[in-house]
C-alpha cells in the first residue's frame, strides 16, 4: 500500500516500555533476551533494561534486501550463539517486527528444543505472520519506517581524511 507506519525514536521509547510492562504483567521473567540483529537490538536493549535482565545475546539474520524484497529464506549468519547459552533458560526473543514471521520462526526453532521457555516480543506484528508473538505492542499491515533505518548511512561530511589532515 501507499501508506507507511512511521515510528519515531520518541514513540519507540514509549513502545518498548509498554512492551516490557506486558511481559512483566504476564509474570514472565526472562533469564536472557535474545536480540535479532539488527533491528531487534534496539528492542532487546530497551526490554533488558526495563525488565532488569543483564543477559543479552544476539543472533544475526539476513532476510530483507529492500522494501518488500526478500531472500527466499532468512539465514542465520555466523557466529551462531552457542546452544549451551540457552539450555534450560527462559528466553525472550526480541525483534522490531514479525512480518512474514519467517525470521522469528527460524530463531524460535533454533531455541525451542533446548530451553525451558521461549517467548517472543516485537514492536509490530503483521496480520499474516506465521508466528504469533506472545508480546506485541501494535498490529499493522503497513510497511514500517523505523527510526534507525529510515535514513541512509552517514558519510564523511567533507574536508580531508583525518589521516591526511596534518600533512595539508
Ligand atoms: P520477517 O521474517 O518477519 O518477514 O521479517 C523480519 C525482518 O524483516 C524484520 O526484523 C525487519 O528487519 C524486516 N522487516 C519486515 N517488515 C518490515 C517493515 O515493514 N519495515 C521495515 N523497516 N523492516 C521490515
Amino acid at each position: 500500500g501507499e501508506t507507511r507506519e512511521n515510528l519515531t525514536y520518541e514513540v519507540f521509547g514509549t513502545a518498548v516500555r509498554e512492551l516490557a510492562q506486558a511481559v512483566a504483567d504476564d509474570g514472565f521473567e526472562p533469564d536472557v533476551v535474545l536480540s535479532i540483529a539488527r533491528g531487534g537490538v534496539f528492542v532487546a536493549g530497551g526490554l533488558a533494561y526495563a525488565l532488569d535482565c543483564k543477559n543479552i545475546h544476539l543472533v544475526n539474520v539476513e532476510f530483507y534486501t529492500g522494501v518488500g524484497t526478500t531472500l527466499e529464506m532468512p539465514v542465520m549468519l555466523a557466529p551462531v550463539p552457542n546452544a549451551i547459552d540457552f539450555t534450560e533458560k527462559k528466553v525472550l526473543i526480541a525483534d522490531d517486527v514479525a512480518d512474514t514471521g519467517k525470521t522469528l520462526k527460524l530463531v524460535r526453532d533454533f531455541c525451542i528444543d533446548q530451553v525451558a521457555d521461549v517467548r517472543s516480543a516485537v514492536i509490530y506484528e503483521k496480520p499474516h505472520s506465521l508466528v504469533k508473538c506472545e508480546y506485541v505492542w501494535k498490529k499493522t499491515d503497513q510497511w514500517i519506517n523505523f527510526p534507525w533505518s529510515v535514513l541512509p548511512p552517514v558519510h564523511r561530511s567533507g574536508g580531508a581524511p583525518r589521516e591526511n589532515r596534518e600533512a595539508l
